[in-house]
């Protein structure tokens, strides 16, 4: 048990959620059971000092499958198991004995040494590759249980880390790319995500929580780090007395029961960013739900409780003080991205690359290191839109550093649809997918380069694809999101296919208000007929859009026919 909490309240229906402080501690679910046991973190000595020495067969199954994660490594899909299996077969059947494993990479940023570092892993114990996630993560594959001490001095060495990096604990938090670089900035979050991730990852008492807990702070007016659907966002504003700081978002998520954060009114000074971040962490980790595992994300809690109650346990529990109140932020005027060419602070510039679908490898990391450093850079960033941003490159350099980042495949002048395209792992790594992703969307958007090659396409159309309804890909909140399902072909065999939800968007996009998307009864297309509909629907949108109309706003007004 990590934590023993003190006080006990009676639940108001009578009926156990598995609170911590209303229904008590007794574990109510196999997953409550071994975090109960011991600190899941414990099991890296495990991995040290017996299974990589004796092999994958001597791992029990509670660690494979369960602690593991605590240390950023999950088995990886068995390859040639089809989507007809998923949610079917056991995680053994289903599992290689190969892991994935991801590398926390709080606020997105290396430096140059660290980036070779994590090339130099990907080349020697991965098979080359590396994905750029959404949360700003790089995941790797096929790796050995044998080699994942040497990988993990290697990031040490460096000091990058996989703890925390999975399971119910705080993940890899989300920064603004741009932090502390910005002309345009309001509040640089380096300090704070620095604080937060000294004092508290890799800490026994945020190491049980109900479930995963997600955490985002920008202070860039582009509101970049999708702020809407973490458990907790700190945005930067400026308060009229106070000056800058952050205005407090709690209890956004998406998957199956998507839900966007709330504001809670309060306005957060820096030197106290980090004590709120903990203050909610713990409400979450003492009254966040425990019973059931696809009820216990911290929006279950917020939606029971409300913006007022959160404020209050958390100003009268975990801080003993009131939080001033504070303003919301403005809307975004710039695309949250960062795609493209933009000058820094220091008259220096910072590029936007787009690596098709956040797929790159360990030799183009290396490569982009290489560029990088030639046009005197050494920091780079990476996006939770699956993008790179390189940092300091002298005006002079530019040119010639994006003719070189177009040939490694990372272009800075990318299509409307290679820039505004992301794709989860899909059922190439993942156990829960049913379709492919990656290699669909990457198809789908050179074929719609070439269709749309003559077509002004001057408003972004997000294209988002998930293999299945957990929503990594956050299918939810983009103009059009594909969720994978199997569906039977003509010949009567499986075929990818992909259930439609049309005109969702967040404040970073240029959608007037953040909301989520809608689906049609029926409306699923298969993977061959992709590049047809979206050429379809997009031609729709720009033949009948009003003036300034964005593609949400026309989505969520036209006609079902003009949707299928
Ligand atoms: Fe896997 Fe589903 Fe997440 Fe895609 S959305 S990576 S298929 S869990």
């Amino acid at each position: 048990m990590t934590t023993t909490p003190q006080r006990v309240r009676q639940s108001a229906s009578g009926k156990s959620n598995g609170q911590w402080l209303v229904d008590g501690t007794a574990p109510l679910n196999p997953n409550e059971v071994f975090k109960a046991e011991e600190n899941p973190l414990n099991v890296r000595r495990r991995i040290e000092e017996i299974y990589s020495r004796q092999g994958f067969d001597s791992i029990p199954h509670e660690d494979l499958f369960g602690r593991f994660r605590w240390l950023g490594i999950y088995t990886q899909r068995k390859q040639g198991v089809g989507g007809e299996h998923t949610g079917k077969w056991t995680d053994e059947e289903l599992s290689d004995r190969y892991f994935m494993m991801r590398i926390r990479i709080d606020g997105g940023a290396l430096t140059t040494e660290q980036l070779r570092v994590v090339a130099g892993i990907s080349t020697d114990f991965a098979r080359d590759t590396a994905d750029i996630s959404d949360r700003q993560n790089i995941q790797l594959h096929w790796v050995a249980i044998e080699d994942v001490p040497e990988i993990w001095r290697r990031l040490e060495s460096v000091g990058l880390e996989t703890t925390m990096a999975c399971g119910d604990t705080p993940r890899g938090f989300l920064g603004s790319p741009v932090a502390g670089i910005a002309a345009d900035e309001i509040i640089d979050p380096t300090p704070v995500i620095r604080q937060i991730v000294d004092r508290y990852i890799g800490d026994e008492t945020v190491a049980n929580l109900p479930r995963k807990f997600k955490t985002a702070i920008t202070g860039h007016p582009s509101l970049d780090v999708v702020h809407e659907i973490n458990d907790i966002s700190l945005v930067g504003v400026v308060h009229p007395e106070l000056g800058p700081g952050y205005d407090l978002w709690v209890g956004g998520a998406l998957s199956t029961t998507p839900r966007l954060a709330e504001r809670l009114g309060a306005f957060v000074r820096e030197e106290d960013a980090a004590e709120v971040w903990y203050g909610v962490i713990q409400i979450f980790r003492d009254y966040g739900y425990r019973r059931l595992r696809n009820k216990a994300r911290m929006k279950f809690l917020l939606a029971e409780w409300g913006p007022v109650k959160f404020r209050e346990v958390l100003e009268t529990e975990y801080l003993g003080r009131a939080l001033p109140d504070g303003p919301a932020p403005a809307p975004a005027k710039t695309p949250g991205d960062h795609v493209g060419v933009h000058e820094q602070k220091d008259g220096r510039l910072y590029v936007g690359l787009a690596p098709t679908v956040g797929r790159a490898s360990g030799t183009r990391l290396t490569a982009l290191a290489d560029l990088a450093e030639k046009a005197g850079s050494r920091r780079i960033r990476f996006t939770p839109h699956q993008k790179v941003v390189v940092l300091d490159v002298e005006p002079g350099a530019v040119e010639e550093f994006l003719a070189g980042t177009d040939e490694i495949g990372f272009t800075g002048r990318p299509s409307p649809f290679r820039r505004n395209t992301m794709a989860c792992t899909g059922i190439e790594f993942c156990k829960l997918s049913f379709v492919n992703t990656k290699d669909t969307a990457r198809e789908t958007i050179a074929e719609l380069e070439q269709r749309l090659a003559g077509v002004e396409i001057d408003t972004p159309i997000t294209l988002n694809v998930n293999g299945c309804p957990n929503s990594c890909a956050r299918i939810q909140v983009a103009d059009i999101g594909l969720k994978g399902q199997l569906a039977k072909g003509a010949d009567g065999g499986n075929e990818f296919a992909y259930q439609v939800h049309l005109g969702g968007g967040l404040a970073s996009s240029d959608r007037d208000e953040p909301g989520l998307g809608r689906t049609l009864r029926g409306l699923k297309v298969t993977a061959t007929d992709l590049p047809d509909y979206v050429e379809r629907v997009v031609r729709g949108y720009l033949a009948e859009r009003a003036e300034g109309e964005t593609f949400s706003s026309w989505a969520h007004r036209a006609d079902e026919e003009a949707l299928r």
